[in-house]
């Protein structure tokens, strides 16, 4: 393409809400064989809602979701969020939190009104040598609806089974069948459970899933997809900053991060995924010249 069909591909992207902020990447995009895109306010939302708890013997919800609610309160997670605003409806009272520490990519604990409390998912209760009894299997099968399991232990024993669930945004299924139309194999990258994974890429016909990836893991699952060919990766947050930097174009959501934004090549105005498919439109018809 020569300099002026780029210049005006530029411009005519960005006027339609895709701002690529270097030429190359509006050639190489064209050149993708793979997409891969961040789940959690990528794909979805990014605002869970609580949809269950479920107690263990000798556990009263009420008190689960107080106990479990004062520590969340100390978290800035989304999923954290979910459950203190669930609480907060329920008018539950909060209580004195000490000795609060988030373990990243596996949950929260805390001392709550002098008892041990930890909320997260079962790779935290796993850690932690808790048995999750007969609410492994309830959170398998919440994970199976696309709900996001997540596991209370208070001193010790297993309390509750809780999910939450994230709404998949509207314009979602129409870009991944888009982003199909183009030829491209679409791949999803999430911190979240496999099950819960699987069940939302099934949903949207998502051809690849890695789930349960650590925030520090999300770069070499890349590098893996990157076998298959140049790869785009689509992602919000702040742990998506060195995915994006990563991938051979990084797109960064513009309702997103603003460390997402600074590590993106292109940058799409609206929080929808009709963006990436115009960004992948427009970088074709500039690099064959079609008007
Ligand atoms: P993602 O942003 O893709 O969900 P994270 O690494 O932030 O990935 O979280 C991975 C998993 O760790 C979550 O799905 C959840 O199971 C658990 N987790 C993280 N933070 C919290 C929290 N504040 N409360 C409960 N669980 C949490
Ligand atoms: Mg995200």
């Amino acid at each position: 393409a020569t300099p002026t069909s780029i210049m005006v591909g530029t411009g005519r992207a960005a006027e339609m809400g895709v701002l690529f902020r270097k030429g190359d990447a509006l050639q190489m995009l064209q050149e993708a064989k793979v997409v891969a895109l961040d789940k959690t306010g990528t794909l979805t939302q990014g605002r869970p809602e609580l949809t269950d708890l479920i107690t263990a013997e000798g556990f009263d919800s009420d008190t689960v979701l107080r106990l479990v609610a004062a520590l969340e309160a100390q978290s800035e997670h989304p999923i954290a969020e979910a459950i203190t605003r669930a609480a907060a409806q329920k008018g539950l009272k909060s209580s004195e939190v000490t000795a609060f520490s988030s373990l990243t990519g596996y949950g929260v604990e805390a001392n709550v009104d002098g008892r041990r409390v930890l909320v997260g998912a079962d790779r935290l209760m796993a850690r932690e040598g808790i048995d999750m009894g007969g609410l492994a299997e309830t959170g398998d099968a919440l994970g199976r609806k696309g709900r996001t399991p997540l596991y209370a232990a208070i001193d010790g024993k297993i309390a509750a089974a809780i999910a939450v669930s994230d709404p998949i945004k509207p314009a979602t299924p129409q870009a991944i069948a888009a982003l199909h139309g183009l030829g491209l194999s679409v791949a999803m990258i999430t911190g979240d459970n496999q099950g819960t994974a699987q069940a939302i890429a099934s949903e949207l016909g998502i051809d690849i899933v890695v789930a349960e990836v650590l925030p520090e893991g999300k770069v070499a699952a890349l590098e893996e997809l990157r076998k298959r060919g140049k790869l785009a990766f689509v992602g919000d947050g702040i742990n998506d900053a060195p995915a994006l930097a990563t991938a051979d174009v990084g797109i960064a959501i513009g309702t997103g991060t603003d460390v997402a934004i600074e590590a993106a090549d292109v940058v799409l105005m609206s929080g929808e995924l009709t963006g990436v498919v115009n960004a992948f439109d427009i970088s074709t018809r500039t690099m064959r010249n079609i008007r």
